[in-house]
């Protein structure tokens, strides 16, 4: 299992296993939740993990290098430089460059955060209720499961 995981990882940014479902939700909750260009929160939309520079142009799977993005952005800018996605929204340059700022000791902290959520049965409903709503590739972290 985990070498089919190391397979895969960075392979498909829609598909299933190329990151672990709490460094998922650790980095939405370093993003306030919301998507760090239009700022439209959880609760109103479908967030993503969008990639700072494109998997295609050599961008690794890294948190520096994601950052969260609601669907409709995430579409909308495809492979577009984020600093040009960036600036048809106000404050949102700002936004990603907190966001790619982070550190690991930060880092590590939100993702003891998503733990505790993950662990935490009223918060994971809420997660859940997201996830029912989410891409597929939130819907399919069953496949991630340790
Ligand atoms: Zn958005």
């Amino acid at each position: 299992m985990a070498k089919a995981n190391e397979n895969n990882r960075g392979n498909n940014r829609n598909g299933s296993n190329w990151i672990r479902k709490d460094l998922r939700l650790a980095i939405y909750l370093r993003d306030n939740m919301t998507c760090v260009f239009c700022k439209t929160h959880a609760d109103n939309t479908t967030l993503t993990l969008d990639h700072v520079v494109s998997r295609s142009e050599g961008g690794s799977n890294g948190t520096p290098n994601l950052v969260t993005a609601c669907r409709s952005c995430n579409s909308s800018r495809q492979d577009m430089p984020i600093a040009d996605f960036a600036a048809r929204f106000d404050g949102a340059a700002q936004r990603v460059a907190n966001a790619i700022s982070t550190t690991r000791i930060e880092m590590v902290d939100y993702r003891n955060t998503a733990k505790g959520m993950y662990a935490d049965p009223i918060e994971k409903a809420k997660i859940d209720a997201m996830r029912a709503r989410a891409s597929c590739s939130w819907k399919s972290e069953h496949a991630w499961r340790k």
